[in-house]
Protein backbone atom coordinates (compact mmCIF):
# COMPACT_ATOMS: atom_id res chain seq x y z
CA UNK A 1 0.00 0.00 0.00
CA UNK A 2 1.00 3.54 -0.75
CA UNK A 3 1.83 5.45 2.43
CA UNK A 4 2.64 9.68 2.09
CA UNK A 5 5.69 10.44 3.93
CA UNK A 6 8.59 13.10 4.69
CA UNK A 7 12.06 12.10 3.37
CA UNK A 8 15.97 12.62 3.70
CA UNK A 9 17.77 11.93 0.06
CA UNK A 10 21.05 12.72 1.04
CA UNK A 11 23.42 13.59 4.00
CA UNK A 12 22.54 17.44 3.55
CA UNK A 13 19.67 16.00 5.72
CA UNK A 14 16.79 18.00 3.75
CA UNK A 15 13.55 16.57 4.13
CA UNK A 16 11.00 16.69 1.52
CA UNK A 17 7.45 15.31 0.50
CA UNK A 18 7.93 11.46 -1.00
CA UNK A 19 5.84 8.52 -1.16
CA UNK A 20 6.63 4.90 -0.38
CA UNK A 21 5.34 1.36 -0.52
CA UNK A 22 4.45 -0.35 2.99
CA UNK A 23 3.98 -4.30 2.62
CA UNK A 24 0.91 -6.03 2.25
CA UNK A 25 -0.58 -6.77 5.72
CA UNK A 26 0.63 -10.31 6.80
CA UNK A 27 -1.50 -12.72 9.43
CA UNK A 28 0.33 -11.35 12.48
CA UNK A 29 0.56 -7.50 11.12
CA UNK A 30 -1.10 -4.18 12.34
CA UNK A 31 -2.21 -1.43 10.31
CA UNK A 32 -1.53 2.02 11.57
CA UNK A 33 -2.78 5.22 10.28
CA UNK A 34 -0.21 7.11 12.20
CA UNK A 35 -1.33 11.08 13.78
CA UNK A 36 1.30 11.77 15.38
CA UNK A 37 5.18 11.79 15.45
CA UNK A 38 7.95 13.06 17.36
CA UNK A 39 10.98 15.07 16.10
CA UNK A 40 13.89 12.82 17.88
CA UNK A 41 17.77 14.06 17.62
CA UNK A 42 18.64 10.67 16.69
CA UNK A 43 16.34 11.48 13.50
CA UNK A 44 18.78 14.46 12.46
CA UNK A 45 22.17 12.08 13.10
CA UNK A 46 20.82 9.45 11.10
CA UNK A 47 19.14 11.80 8.13
CA UNK A 48 22.90 13.77 7.75
CA UNK A 49 24.61 10.71 8.20
CA UNK A 50 26.44 11.41 11.40
CA UNK A 51 26.74 8.29 12.75
CA UNK A 52 28.10 6.31 9.69
CA UNK A 53 25.95 6.07 6.56
CA UNK A 54 22.47 6.33 6.01
CA UNK A 55 20.32 4.49 3.63
CA UNK A 56 18.68 7.01 1.16
CA UNK A 57 15.86 8.05 1.02
CA UNK A 58 15.51 7.60 4.65
CA UNK A 59 12.31 8.40 6.15
CA UNK A 60 12.71 8.83 10.37
CA UNK A 61 10.68 8.82 13.11
CA UNK A 62 10.35 6.71 16.01
CA UNK A 63 8.34 8.53 18.31
CA UNK A 64 4.65 7.13 16.50
CA UNK A 65 0.95 7.45 17.78
CA UNK A 66 -2.00 6.45 15.38
CA UNK A 67 -5.32 4.28 15.10
CA UNK A 68 -5.46 0.97 14.29
CA UNK A 69 -7.00 0.66 10.78
CA UNK A 70 -6.78 -3.07 9.79
CA UNK A 71 -5.04 -6.36 11.56
CA UNK A 72 -4.04 -9.73 9.96
CA UNK A 73 -6.44 -13.07 11.12
CA UNK A 74 -3.96 -14.08 13.91
CA UNK A 75 -3.79 -10.79 15.71
CA UNK A 76 -5.74 -10.92 18.78
CA UNK A 77 -4.27 -8.07 21.43
CA UNK A 78 -5.68 -5.43 18.81
CA UNK A 79 -8.71 -4.15 17.07
CA UNK A 80 -9.81 -1.20 14.73
CA UNK A 81 -10.05 1.82 16.10
CA UNK A 82 -7.45 1.51 19.01
CA UNK A 83 -5.30 4.01 19.64
CA UNK A 84 -1.51 2.58 19.58
CA UNK A 85 1.98 3.61 19.80
CA UNK A 86 4.89 2.08 17.98
CA UNK A 87 8.90 3.28 18.78
CA UNK A 88 12.27 2.28 17.73
CA UNK A 89 11.76 -1.37 17.17
CA UNK A 90 9.67 -2.97 14.41
CA UNK A 91 11.04 -6.71 14.87
CA UNK A 92 13.93 -9.01 16.21
CA UNK A 93 14.51 -12.34 16.56
CA UNK A 94 12.68 -13.68 19.25
CA UNK A 95 14.48 -16.45 19.87
CA UNK A 96 18.08 -15.61 21.35
CA UNK A 97 18.29 -14.71 25.25
CA UNK A 98 17.99 -11.00 25.34
CA UNK A 99 14.63 -11.76 23.26
CA UNK A 100 13.49 -13.74 25.64
CA UNK A 101 14.32 -11.43 28.38
CA UNK A 102 12.42 -8.71 26.99
CA UNK A 103 15.27 -6.69 25.71
CA UNK A 104 14.94 -7.36 21.61
CA UNK A 105 16.95 -3.61 21.33
CA UNK A 106 19.67 -6.14 22.29
CA UNK A 107 18.62 -9.12 19.87
CA UNK A 108 21.50 -11.33 19.51
CA UNK A 109 20.37 -12.18 15.58
CA UNK A 110 19.41 -9.05 14.47
CA UNK A 111 16.96 -5.55 16.25
CA UNK A 112 15.01 -4.60 13.18
CA UNK A 113 14.86 -0.56 14.01
CA UNK A 114 11.89 1.86 12.80
CA UNK A 115 13.65 3.51 9.78
CA UNK A 116 17.27 3.22 8.25
CA UNK A 117 17.41 -0.32 9.29
CA UNK A 118 16.71 -3.65 7.19
CA UNK A 119 14.27 -6.35 7.93
CA UNK A 120 15.19 -10.08 9.29
CA UNK A 121 15.72 -10.75 5.54
CA UNK A 122 19.02 -8.25 5.57
CA UNK A 123 17.74 -6.52 2.36
CA UNK A 124 14.26 -4.63 2.84
CA UNK A 125 14.45 -0.87 4.22
CA UNK A 126 12.46 0.07 6.62
CA UNK A 127 10.64 3.60 6.76
CA UNK A 128 9.76 5.30 10.15
CA UNK A 129 7.09 7.74 11.32
CA UNK A 130 6.94 10.85 9.55
CA UNK A 131 4.42 9.37 7.17
CA UNK A 132 0.34 8.60 6.88
CA UNK A 133 0.70 4.46 8.02
CA UNK A 134 2.55 2.10 9.19
CA UNK A 135 2.26 -1.81 8.62
CA UNK A 136 3.83 -3.82 12.00
CA UNK A 137 4.05 -7.17 13.84
CA UNK A 138 1.87 -7.13 16.34
CA UNK A 139 4.58 -7.69 18.76
CA UNK A 140 6.32 -4.76 18.14
CA UNK A 141 2.71 -2.18 19.06
CA UNK A 142 2.35 -0.39 22.30
CA UNK A 143 -1.48 -0.27 23.44
CA UNK A 144 -2.03 3.61 24.95
CA UNK A 145 -4.66 3.77 27.44
CA UNK A 146 -8.20 5.89 26.07
CA UNK A 147 -8.65 9.93 26.51
CA UNK A 148 -5.06 10.53 26.54
CA UNK A 149 -3.31 13.33 24.44
CA UNK A 150 -1.60 11.42 22.02
CA UNK A 151 0.41 14.10 20.29
CA UNK A 152 1.99 14.06 24.25
CA UNK A 153 2.33 10.82 24.45
CA UNK A 154 4.19 10.25 21.00
CA UNK A 155 7.54 11.37 22.63
CA UNK A 156 7.26 8.66 25.22
CA UNK A 157 8.08 5.94 22.74
CA UNK A 158 11.53 6.98 22.53
CA UNK A 159 12.17 10.09 24.71
CA UNK A 160 10.23 8.25 27.48
CA UNK A 161 11.07 4.70 27.66
CA UNK A 162 15.54 5.83 27.29
CA UNK A 163 14.91 7.69 30.23
CA UNK A 164 12.42 5.52 32.45
CA UNK A 165 14.54 2.18 31.77
CA UNK A 166 18.02 3.73 33.49
CA UNK A 167 15.77 5.63 35.61
CA UNK A 168 14.41 1.73 36.63
CA UNK A 169 17.07 -0.12 36.66
CA UNK A 170 18.98 2.32 39.18
CA UNK A 171 16.46 2.09 40.97
CA UNK A 172 15.37 5.44 41.47
CA UNK A 173 12.85 6.01 44.19
CA UNK A 174 12.28 8.78 46.50
CA UNK A 175 14.78 10.44 48.23
CA UNK A 176 17.65 9.76 45.47
CA UNK A 177 19.67 12.55 43.87
CA UNK A 178 19.19 12.48 40.00
CA UNK A 179 21.41 14.40 37.61
CA UNK A 180 19.80 15.02 34.17
CA UNK A 181 22.50 16.69 31.74
CA UNK A 182 21.01 18.26 28.88
CA UNK A 183 17.21 19.66 29.19
CA UNK A 184 15.67 19.06 25.22
CA UNK A 185 13.76 16.40 24.60
CA UNK A 186 15.34 13.09 26.36
CA UNK A 187 16.30 15.42 29.13
CA UNK A 188 12.53 16.70 30.08
CA UNK A 189 11.00 13.17 30.40
CA UNK A 190 14.13 12.42 32.51
CA UNK A 191 13.15 15.31 34.90
CA UNK A 192 9.56 14.43 34.50
CA UNK A 193 9.69 10.43 35.08
CA UNK A 194 12.46 11.07 37.45
CA UNK A 195 10.19 13.24 39.91
CA UNK A 196 7.44 11.35 39.18
CA UNK A 197 9.44 7.92 41.22
CA UNK A 198 9.72 10.16 43.68
CA UNK A 199 13.63 11.65 43.19
CA UNK A 200 15.15 15.19 44.12
CA UNK A 201 16.46 16.42 40.26
CA UNK A 202 19.29 18.93 39.50
CA UNK A 203 19.31 19.79 35.84
CA UNK A 204 22.70 20.71 34.39
CA UNK A 205 22.11 23.16 31.58
CA UNK A 206 24.28 25.28 28.99
CA UNK A 207 21.12 27.81 28.34
CA UNK A 208 20.16 30.15 31.15
CA UNK A 209 16.62 30.56 29.70
CA UNK A 210 15.82 27.61 30.86
CA UNK A 211 15.90 27.70 34.51
CA UNK A 212 12.40 28.64 34.90
CA UNK A 213 10.83 25.76 32.90
CA UNK A 214 13.42 23.27 34.56
CA UNK A 215 12.00 23.91 38.20
CA UNK A 216 7.92 23.74 36.49
CA UNK A 217 8.75 20.64 35.11
CA UNK A 218 9.75 19.22 38.31
CA UNK A 219 13.54 19.90 39.40
CA UNK A 220 15.16 21.19 42.27
CA UNK A 221 18.36 22.54 40.94
CA UNK A 222 19.26 24.71 38.17
CA UNK A 223 22.86 24.19 37.24
CA UNK A 224 24.64 26.45 34.28
CA UNK A 225 27.76 24.23 33.32
CA UNK A 226 29.18 27.28 31.24
CA UNK A 227 30.43 28.08 35.12
CA UNK A 228 32.52 26.58 36.42
CA UNK A 229 31.11 27.15 40.04
CA UNK A 230 28.45 24.61 39.67
CA UNK A 231 30.44 21.90 39.23
CA UNK A 232 31.41 22.53 42.82
CA UNK A 233 28.78 23.44 44.02
CA UNK A 234 26.87 19.80 43.34
CA UNK A 235 29.93 18.03 43.95
CA UNK A 236 29.62 14.70 45.81
CA UNK A 237 26.06 15.10 45.98
CA UNK A 238 23.87 12.88 43.27
CA UNK A 239 23.29 9.05 43.09
CA UNK A 240 23.08 9.11 39.46
CA UNK A 241 23.38 11.03 36.13
CA UNK A 242 21.26 10.57 33.25
CA UNK A 243 23.32 12.19 30.16
CA UNK A 244 21.49 13.12 27.14
CA UNK A 245 24.24 15.33 25.25
CA UNK A 246 24.13 14.64 21.73
CA UNK A 247 27.51 16.45 21.05
CA UNK A 248 31.24 15.82 21.96
CA UNK A 249 31.63 16.77 25.92
CA UNK A 250 34.28 16.31 28.39
CA UNK A 251 32.29 14.25 31.30
CA UNK A 252 34.53 14.34 33.62
CA UNK A 253 33.26 17.48 35.47
CA UNK A 254 29.53 15.70 35.61
CA UNK A 255 31.53 12.89 37.10
CA UNK A 256 32.67 14.67 39.90
CA UNK A 257 29.26 15.69 41.20
CA UNK A 258 28.14 11.63 41.64
CA UNK A 259 28.44 10.34 45.36
CA UNK A 260 30.81 7.59 45.94
CA UNK A 261 29.88 4.50 44.07
CA UNK A 262 27.52 6.47 41.80
CA UNK A 263 26.78 6.04 38.03
CA UNK A 264 26.33 7.99 35.34
CA UNK A 265 24.26 6.79 32.78
CA UNK A 266 25.32 8.10 28.99
CA UNK A 267 22.22 7.59 26.42
CA UNK A 268 23.14 10.87 24.41
CA UNK A 269 25.11 9.75 21.22
CA UNK A 270 27.65 12.56 20.22
CA UNK A 271 29.12 11.68 16.81
CA UNK A 272 32.52 12.16 18.10
CA UNK A 273 33.72 10.46 20.96
CA UNK A 274 33.49 11.72 24.09
CA UNK A 275 36.06 12.60 26.59
CA UNK A 276 36.73 10.93 30.26
CA UNK A 277 39.62 11.83 32.43
CA UNK A 278 40.58 8.72 34.91
CA UNK A 279 40.51 10.49 38.02
CA UNK A 280 36.44 11.00 37.12
CA UNK A 281 35.92 7.59 37.72
CA UNK A 282 38.61 6.35 40.31
CA UNK A 283 38.28 8.27 43.14
CA UNK A 284 35.25 7.85 44.55
CA UNK A 285 35.20 4.14 42.22
CA UNK A 286 32.73 5.41 39.95
CA UNK A 287 30.71 3.92 37.25
CA UNK A 288 30.16 4.94 33.40
CA UNK A 289 27.65 3.24 31.75
CA UNK A 290 24.78 3.36 28.72
CA UNK A 291 21.59 2.71 27.70
CA UNK A 292 19.94 1.81 24.22
CA UNK A 293 16.41 2.27 24.63
CA UNK A 294 14.29 -0.49 26.32
CA UNK A 295 12.23 -3.50 25.68
CA UNK A 296 8.67 -3.75 24.60
CA UNK A 297 8.01 -5.06 27.81
CA UNK A 298 9.35 -2.19 29.38
CA UNK A 299 7.82 0.08 26.91
CA UNK A 300 4.70 -0.82 28.04
CA UNK A 301 5.24 -0.56 31.80
CA UNK A 302 6.46 2.92 31.14
CA UNK A 303 3.28 4.21 28.90
CA UNK A 304 1.22 2.63 31.40
CA UNK A 305 3.34 4.34 34.53
CA UNK A 306 3.23 7.90 32.56
CA UNK A 307 -0.68 7.32 31.84
CA UNK A 308 -1.14 6.33 35.66
CA UNK A 309 1.07 9.64 37.27
CA UNK A 310 -0.25 11.95 33.96
CA UNK A 311 3.10 12.48 32.53
CA UNK A 312 3.59 13.51 29.10
CA UNK A 313 6.07 15.77 26.59
CA UNK A 314 5.56 19.25 26.61
CA UNK A 315 5.19 19.99 22.52
CA UNK A 316 5.52 21.90 20.06
CA UNK A 317 3.34 20.80 17.44
CA UNK A 318 4.13 21.12 13.76
CA UNK A 319 2.95 20.33 10.05
CA UNK A 320 5.06 18.54 8.18
CA UNK A 321 6.58 21.35 5.75
CA UNK A 322 7.77 22.76 8.94
CA UNK A 323 10.62 20.15 9.74
CA UNK A 324 13.58 21.54 8.54
CA UNK A 325 12.85 24.24 10.44
CA UNK A 326 12.13 22.57 13.64
CA UNK A 327 15.65 20.65 13.13
CA UNK A 328 17.36 23.86 12.93
CA UNK A 329 15.88 24.50 16.35
CA UNK A 330 16.50 21.37 17.48
CA UNK A 331 20.42 21.16 16.45
CA UNK A 332 20.51 24.98 18.73
CA UNK A 333 18.43 23.68 22.04
CA UNK A 334 15.60 25.72 21.08
CA UNK A 335 12.85 23.45 21.28
CA UNK A 336 9.96 23.55 24.29
CA UNK A 337 10.76 20.66 24.98
CA UNK A 338 9.72 17.87 21.90
CA UNK A 339 9.02 18.83 17.99
CA UNK A 340 5.69 16.59 17.26
CA UNK A 341 5.12 16.38 13.41
CA UNK A 342 1.01 16.15 13.16
CA UNK A 343 0.89 14.10 10.09
CA UNK A 344 -3.29 13.32 9.49
CA UNK A 345 -3.38 14.89 6.60
CA UNK A 346 -0.04 14.73 5.05
P1 LIG B 1 17.74 17.39 22.04
O1 LIG B 1 16.29 17.59 22.25
O2 LIG B 1 18.45 18.13 20.99
O3 LIG B 1 18.46 17.64 23.47
C1 LIG B 1 19.85 17.61 23.65
C2 LIG B 1 20.23 18.64 24.71
O4 LIG B 1 21.64 18.61 24.89
C3 LIG B 1 19.96 20.08 24.29
O5 LIG B 1 18.63 20.49 24.51
C4 LIG B 1 20.92 20.85 25.18
O6 LIG B 1 20.32 21.09 26.46
C5 LIG B 1 22.05 19.86 25.38
N1 LIG B 1 23.24 20.35 24.65
C6 LIG B 1 23.29 20.80 23.39
N2 LIG B 1 24.52 21.19 23.09
C7 LIG B 1 25.26 21.00 24.20
C8 LIG B 1 26.62 21.22 24.53
N3 LIG B 1 27.49 21.72 23.65
N4 LIG B 1 27.06 20.89 25.77
C9 LIG B 1 26.20 20.40 26.68
N5 LIG B 1 24.89 20.18 26.40
C10 LIG B 1 24.44 20.47 25.19
O7 LIG B 1 18.04 15.84 21.74
P2 LIG B 1 17.27 14.52 22.26
O8 LIG B 1 16.27 14.14 21.23
O9 LIG B 1 16.91 14.69 23.66
O10 LIG B 1 18.46 13.45 22.11
C11 LIG B 1 19.64 13.60 22.87
C12 LIG B 1 20.66 12.59 22.46
O11 LIG B 1 20.22 11.28 22.85
C13 LIG B 1 20.92 12.50 20.96
O12 LIG B 1 22.30 12.28 20.74
C14 LIG B 1 20.12 11.27 20.53
O13 LIG B 1 20.60 10.67 19.36
C15 LIG B 1 20.32 10.39 21.73
N6 LIG B 1 19.33 9.34 21.92
C16 LIG B 1 19.76 8.18 22.47
C17 LIG B 1 18.86 7.16 22.74
C18 LIG B 1 19.31 5.90 23.40
O14 LIG B 1 18.61 4.90 23.34
N7 LIG B 1 20.46 5.91 24.05
C19 LIG B 1 17.51 7.32 22.41
C20 LIG B 1 17.11 8.54 21.86
C21 LIG B 1 18.01 9.56 21.62
P3 LIG B 1 20.61 22.46 27.25
O15 LIG B 1 20.09 23.56 26.37
O16 LIG B 1 19.85 22.27 28.50
O17 LIG B 1 22.09 22.53 27.46
ZN1 LIG C 1 14.76 8.63 19.50
ZN1 LIG D 1 16.78 -12.05 19.43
Amino acid sequence: MESKCMAAFSADGIIKHHTIQRRDPKSDDVVIKIEFCGVCHSDIHTVKSEWGPTMYPCVPGHEIVGHVVAVGKKVKRFKVGEAVGVGCMVDSCGKCASCKNHEEQFCERKTVFTYNSTELDYKTQTYGGYASSLVVKDKFVLKIKKNLPLEKVAPLLCAGITTYSPLKRFKVSKGKKVGVVGLGGLGHMAVKIAKAMGAEVTVFSTSSGKESDAKRLGAKHFLMTKDPQAFLTAAGKLDLIISTVSVQHDMTPYLSTLKKGGTLVLVGVAPEPNHVHAFGVIGGRKSLTGSLIGGLKETQEMLDFCAKKKVFSDIELIQPSQINEAYSRTIKGDVKYRFVVDLKSI
